[in-house]
């Protein structure tokens, strides 16, 4: 796959290693089996093995979503990716944001799991009720996460 490597800036095992090719929304695109682009980040995790395919699962409750630890999309040291579902991916995004509104109950900051957690009954079809009483918050706070991109 030199045709890939030849496009990343490989550095360091600890530095970002930038995709150099054409981009979408800020993410690295590979014309792996053309005409069929993937991201270039997904491309470099799966020749490194950590994904079976480099095409995003369809499933959001599957497992092989890639997130970059080091916030950088054009980045394809894999050594900054970590890999989990959609809704851990969200979660982790949500909780490094620091994002203001994220309270439980009594006040205190819903945790990572508790955010994954509403993605994840919500992916699989509970409502927004049974979520709430299911982490024992408000339904407004289950509506406010499920609204957040
Ligand atoms: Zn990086």
């Amino acid at each position: 796959m030199n045709r890939f490597w030849d496009k990343v800036r490989q550095g360091f095992p600890d530095e970002c290693w930038e995709w150099t090719g054409g981009t979408r929304n800020g993410y690295g695109m590979f014309a792996y089996e053309p005409p069929l682009p993937v991201s270039a980040h997904r491309m470099a995790a799966y020749l490194h093995g950590l994904i079976p395919s480099p095409y995003a699962p369809h499933d959001k409750l599957a497992h092989g979503f890639i997130r970059h630890t080091c916030d950088n999309r054009l980045c394809c040291n894999p050594a900054h990716m970590l890999v989990g579902t959609y809704a851990e991916n969200h979660a982790d995004k949500i909780e490094r944001k620091r994002h203001p509104r994220t309270y439980g109950a009594h006040g205190g900051r819903l945790g990572y799991n508790d955010i994954a957690k509403i993605h994840t009954m919500r992916a699989e079809g509970h409502t927004h009720e049974e979520i709430a009483a299911a982490l024992s918050c408000s339904t407004r706070t289950v509506n406010r996460h499920l609204k957040t991109p």
